[in-house]
């Protein structure tokens, strides 16, 4: 069959190689002129450093077959993401782990007793937390509530703790250990040659053509069997019932001679500081060594028409629209809605990729649906 797949991200590769390796021919297009959407990595023409171009990228995954599968296309070093944040005039370590804790009290507590005087801070008044800071109240109480949660929440989404769900919050976001890894799975790394090195290996095939800086038109879908849209899901209906919210990023680049903060990530948990995060790229490939660096400072806001789309909301208002536009993707046959933008839900890399996996594997079987999971 004919395939047209728009978006050469993670999930137009992905689908793109398996339905090319089962024989199809597939023709992956992309507005931007390069390939691995927003994993995209290049070398910094002035530092030679690899950027993290949308934003830093850790791979990691507790999925075997997805380590195996990106293990087949790059070279993976260890890499493990430790984050810091600096908070009322200190520097800690993230996530809230038994060092932050003993930092932030000054105290030199073991675990237990880190976790009875948590315990003693948390407001048990509230058997049900509805919204985030009710849920941070609840559980890890108004101090470190206000150093490591409040302020950065607010920035990242642009509204009060008290206007988002409790579930954004995990139930104890604290660890009573010394574990400063912030991913808790069994495979991490980072692809050695970056992540458009690994999509390019994907995409190096004889049924694959890619077309750069090509933004879709509905006449290339009469040329084809079947469509997996990577693209936003509003977008693909012209936003005609309104658009669906994001949240989009700001970065700000500033170079540096030598080590500008001595980690990957720096947090900013104070409200008076614009921006959520600096990120100094050249931590995230430690094998590598550059006298230049280059950071970004990010800063989170509402995306505009014509901005990124990063981060979906989902919230309420959000997922009212999100169900029309369902009802739309499903009475539209011959296209399948793939990917976070696709399917309008925040995917990680790994889970991106066994969904496009699984995707493909569903299309060889039979009459693929508009999503292969219910995006609600
Ligand atoms: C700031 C940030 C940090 C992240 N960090 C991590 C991390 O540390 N670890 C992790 O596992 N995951 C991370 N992710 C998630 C990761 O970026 C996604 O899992 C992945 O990019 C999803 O791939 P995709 O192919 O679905 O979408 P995308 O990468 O967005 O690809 C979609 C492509 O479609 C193209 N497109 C859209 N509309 C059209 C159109 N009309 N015509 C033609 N082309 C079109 C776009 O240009 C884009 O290239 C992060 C995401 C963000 C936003």
């Amino acid at each position: 069959m004919r395939i047209l797949l728009v978006g050469a991200g993670l999930s137009g590769a992905v689908i793109g190689r398996a339905l090319a390796e089962a024989g199809h021919d597939c023709r992956i297009i992309d507005a931007r002129p390069h390939i691995a959407g927003n994993c995209h990595t290049e070398r910094d023409a002035e530092t030679g450093v690899m950027m993290h171009v949308y934003g830093p990228h850790i791979f990691h995954t507790d999925d075997e077959g997805v380590w195996n599968y990106v293990n087949r296309f790059a070279r993976f070093l260890p890499f493990q993401n430790r984050v810091k944040t600096t908070a009322q005039g200190r520097v800690y370590s993230l996530p809230v782990n038994l060092l932050t804790i003993n930092q932030f009290f000054g105290t030199t507590l073991r675990p237990e007793e880190a976790r009875a005087l948590i315990e003693s801070k948390a407001d048990t008044t509230i058997t049900d937390p509805q919204t985030f800071e009710e849920q941070a109240l609840r559980f890890v109480g108004p101090e470190l509530y206000e150093a490591f949660f409040k302020g950065y929440t607010e920035k990242q989404w642009g509204c009060s703790p008290t206007e988002l769900p409790a579930s954004i919050l995990k139930r104890l976001p604290v660890r009573f250990n010394y574990d400063d890894n912030y991913f808790f799975h069994r495979f991490q790394g980072m692809p050695q040659d970056g992540y458009s090195a690994m999509v390019a290996a994907i995409l190096d095939h004889p049924r694959i053509t890619v077309d750069l800086d090509t933004l879709y038109h509905p006449d290339m879908a009469a040329q084809a069997d079947h469509v997996f849209w990577s693209g936003p899901l509003d977008g693909y209906f012209d936003y005609r019932l309104g658009r669906l919210g994001y949240r989009t990023l700001d970065f700000e680049r500033f170079t540096h001679q030598g080590d500008y903060q001595g980690c990957a990530v720096m947090n900013y948990g104070d409200r008076e500081v614009p921006y959520t995060r600096i990120t100094e790229h050249k931590h995230f490939s430690p094998w590598e060594s550059h006298e230049g660096s280059v950071c970004y400072r990010e800063y989170a806001r509402a995306a505009e028409p014509g901005d990124t789309p990063y981060y979906p909301i989902r919230l309420v208002e959000e997922k009212a629209l999100l169900e029309q536009y369902i009802d739309l993707a499903r009475a539209t046959p011959g296209v399948t809605f793939v990917g976070r933008l696709g399917t309008y839900r925040y995917l990680d890399m790994d889970v991106t990729i066994r969904e496009a996996m699984d995707t493909a594997q569903a299309f060889s079987q039979g009459p693929t649906p508009a999503f292969l999971r219910d995006p609600l």
